[in-house]
């Protein structure tokens, strides 16, 4: 089997790719960053470039980004060849156009800039006291029809935006000459990861046309492309990924004790390592993305990606759906668990 790893180099900044194991040290954009190494842990010895890494302790060799993945998850080569390169589960190593592109990106992932990030607080924190007044009634009748506790409602901050409001694009740190517009009557989703507003998506009561284009859902310019729910995250803990909030949300109602439910927001959405190396290290993935042809096709990047996900397809077109028909939600989550673990097992004898 003939497997070129040299073009990889040139893609793969090696320091956002460990920054996803361990918290690094010095400015954002030195060239050579340092931090507490992500296998033995000692304080300040793991060194990483744009190209190499080692730890003054238990690697002390320079590697490349190929024995970084080795190195973490104990694998063989060709294993972190095909994590870096999304080429798991795919029966041939060899290296043709029709691969999938690579996620790994070159720039660093980052949440969005601390004063767009200060509006969207301010803004997710006005929907959620609207939410709870006499305003918010039909917000929260639309949000309980939907299948939410008072307790899911509260835990996940959701807020209702009355109205439309006209926002100045300066209010959120953007150079843009049109306005933001934060539509409304409608649903306020923020995305809060690691302490950070990475989004806030807007879904209205009613779908609003715009010229020939129907809007449902709607957010501010100047989000960055995170993974809604990720701080329930776990490893050693299976996971399983929706395409929408409301989905993950359902899931975590009713299962959450049983799996960290996350969401894309978007068919193509999260696909970025930072989230592809969080639920790598999740015990197993279902992708529970909605059950019709985009969302089968979605769901088909996880599975070449991921080397621990399952399809697998809700009962209805999304878990909310299933909710709000009044299908056992935990009994399909129980199902899934157990389906994904027998396929998990066959899969590592059968190699
Ligand atoms: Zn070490």
């Amino acid at each position: 089997m003939r497997t070129d790893s040299s073009f990889l180099k040139g893609q793969i900044d090696l320091r956002e790719l460990a920054s996803n194991y361990t918290s690094l040290g010095g400015r954002a954009s030195a060239q050579e960053r340092y931090g507490p190494c992500p296998q033995c842990k000692g304080k300040d010895r793991f060194h990483v470039t744009i190209d190499w890494f080692f730890c003054r302790q238990c690697h002390p060799k320079r590697g490349d980004c190929i024995e970084f993945v080795q190195w973490i998850y104990a694998i063989d080569f060709q294993s972190a060849f095909k994590f870096l390169t999304n080429q798991n589960k795919m029966a041939s190593l060899s290296l043709s156009s029709e691969l999938p592109k690579s996620a790994y990106h070159s720039t660093a992932l980052t949440p969005p800039i601390p004063f767009w990030q200060a509006r969207a607080r301010a803004f997710a924190d006005y929907a959620q006291k609207q939410l709870w007044q006499l305003e918010g009634k039909s917000g929260l009748y639309y949000l309980k029809c939907r299948g939410f506790t008072e307790e899911t409602i509260q835990m996940a901050g959701l807020g209702y935006n009355p109205r439309d409001i006209s926002d100045m694009p300066k209010s959120w740190g953007i150079a843009k000459s049109d306005n933001i517009w934060l539509p409304g009557p409608s649903i306020v989703i923020p995305w809060l990861v690691d302490g950070n507003y990475w989004r806030i998506n807007i879904r209205l009561l009613q779908p609003r046309n715009i010229g020939k284009k129907q809007y449902r859902y709607i957010g501010p310019a100047g989000w960055a492309n995170g993974l809604y729910n990720a701080d329930t995250l776990r490893a050693n803990r299976p996971a399983i990924l929706t395409e929408g909030e409301l989905d993950a949300l359902t899931i975590a109602q009713y299962a959450g004790d049983l799996v960290a439910a996350v969401a894309t927001g978007t068919t193509e959405g999260s696909r970025r390592d930072k989230w592809i190396a969080r639920l790598a290290a999740c015990t197993l993935v279902l992708v529970a993305f909605d059950s019709e042809p985009a969302g089968d096709r979605a769901a088909q990047f996880w599975l070449n990606t991921l080397p621990n996900a399952t399809r697998w397809r809700p009962l209805w077109k999304d878990p909310n759906a299933m909710a709000q028909a009044g299908a056992d939600v935990r009994a399909w989550i129980e199902a899934g668990l157990s389906s994904a673990q027998v396929a998990i097992e066959r899969e590592i004898f059968e190699l």
